[in-house]
């Protein structure tokens, strides 16, 4: 569910708008050592340096078909990561974002690319182990093989208790999901409005998911993304508790909707409020954004 007012009228999923930027595409390597952590020395696109420009970080939640905020279908999806590379986008983790250390081949534009509530459409194994091609991770998967410079690199804001049921729990999904190169993100355990809750709780909620991220095998401290991108009464908390012994801190704080963010090293970034893009095709989501991009009323970051 949605808290942002403008985010009211959603109309129905239709195809991106084919780019209007021309880049220089890259071509897959032609050599027989793909890797996916091969990064193409050729510049990305024709865009110049330029490092304080807008850096998008795509939501997504359910990649299927339905109605409202929460849905991006297999087919927008698809249209969505071929739009995105077009671009000239490459994926980057939240972490790498929040830490000013992303990897990108020059005139490339960070794409944070971010799976809220662990639902299960974000990632499914078949019964013989591998991957639906028809969930969020099998499909990335498809495309990187033909784009081996847009690697499975998602960073994935869970619910400990769900990790993408409602099935039991595979420890082969995140065990998959950080072989691909992807990571975990807080999200509480419950999902709860943090603004109803006791400091105590909110801090219960935080920390106990922070430990299981942990237990996950996910080395904190980690990002964060707030539940209905609500923040608890006292924001201060985001910054940091003692929680059972230890101290628990965020590296990055993320909202819901609904507009680029600003690249780290800008004076507008604030750490703890990060705004992202909701993937749907109405008002103030990816579609209405990469217009904005095309047209040139967006500049985006560029790696020099
Ligand atoms: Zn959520």
């Amino acid at each position: 569910m949605i808290v942002l007012g403008i985010l009211t009228a959603v109309a129905g999923c239709s195809s991106p708008t084919p780019p209007q930027i021309a880049n220089t595409a890259i071509t897959a390597p032609k050599s027989s050592k793909q890797s996916s952590k091969q990064v193409p020395k050729e510049r990305v696109s024709n865009r110049p340096a330029n490092t304080k420009g807008s850096v998008y970080v795509a939501e997504y939640h359910h990649i299927r078909a339905g109605k409202g905020d929460m849905f991006r279908s297999v087919s927008d999806f698809k249209a969505d990561l071929e739009h995105y590379y077009k671009l000239g986008f490459r994926p980057v983790l939240a972490s790498e974002y929040l830490a000013n250390k992303m990897s990108l081949p020059p005139g490339a534009s960070p794409i944070v690319m971010t799976f809220d509530d662990s639902t299960p459409s974000q990632i499914q194994l078949k019964s013989d182990g591998t991957v639906d091609p028809n969930c969020a991770v099998g499909i990335w998967q498809e495309f990187a093989k033909t784009h081996p410079d847009f690697p499975v690199h998602g960073t994935f804001f869970v619910l400990p208790d769900v990790m993408w049921g409602p099935r039991k729990f595979d420890p082969r999904k995140v065990k998959l999901l950080f072989d691909l190169g992807s990571e975990l993100g807080n999200h509480t355990i419950t999902h709860p409005k943090l603004s109803h809750l006791t400091d105590d709780k909110v801090q219960s909620e935080l920390g106990t998911a922070a430990e299981r991220l942990e237990a996950f095998g996910q080395k904190g401290p980690h990002s964060m993304a707030l539940p209905f991108g609500i923040s608890p009464k006292h924001p201060a908390i985001l910054k940091g508790f003692d929680w059972k012994g230890s101290h628990v801190t965020f590296t990055g704080v993320f909202l819901v909707g609904a507009n680029p963010a600003p690249p780290p090293t800008s004076p507008k970034f604030n750490r703890n409020r990060i705004p992202r893009i909701i993937a749907i095709s109405g008002p103030y989501g990816i579609d209405y954004w990469l217009k904005q991009l095309e047209q040139g009323r967006v500049k985006p970051y560029v790696q020099p």
